[in-house]
């Protein structure tokens, strides 16, 4: 019947010290989106809200055209937009 003297911990599992307080980023809110209707190629697709959350922004998915649309005041906050 051998004391706490006599156990050698050799698996140093010290679980408490594992506990991980680094928190990972949490996901920023969903990316704000627009509704671009393309009139260059009668096309239609989402256009984001670019990084500094000013204006959104995006391409024509077939001729590539950028667009990019203000936000704020003396921009838009309607939902759906025309290209030319
Ligand atoms: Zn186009």
């Amino acid at each position: 019947m051998p004391g706490p003297d006599h156990i050698v911990d050799l698996t140093g599992d010290h679980s408490d010290e594992s506990v991980s307080l680094r928190d990972a980023n949490p996901p920023r809110q969903r990316r704000p989106w627009l509704a671009v209707q393309w009139n260059c190629c009668r096309a239609y697709s989402r256009i984001y809200r670019n990084s500094a959350g000013a204006a959104y922004v995006g391409h024509c998915p077939k001729c590539a055209k950028r667009v990019n649309v203000p936000i704020g005041p003396g921009g838009t906050d309607q939902r759906f937009f025309r290209a030319h």
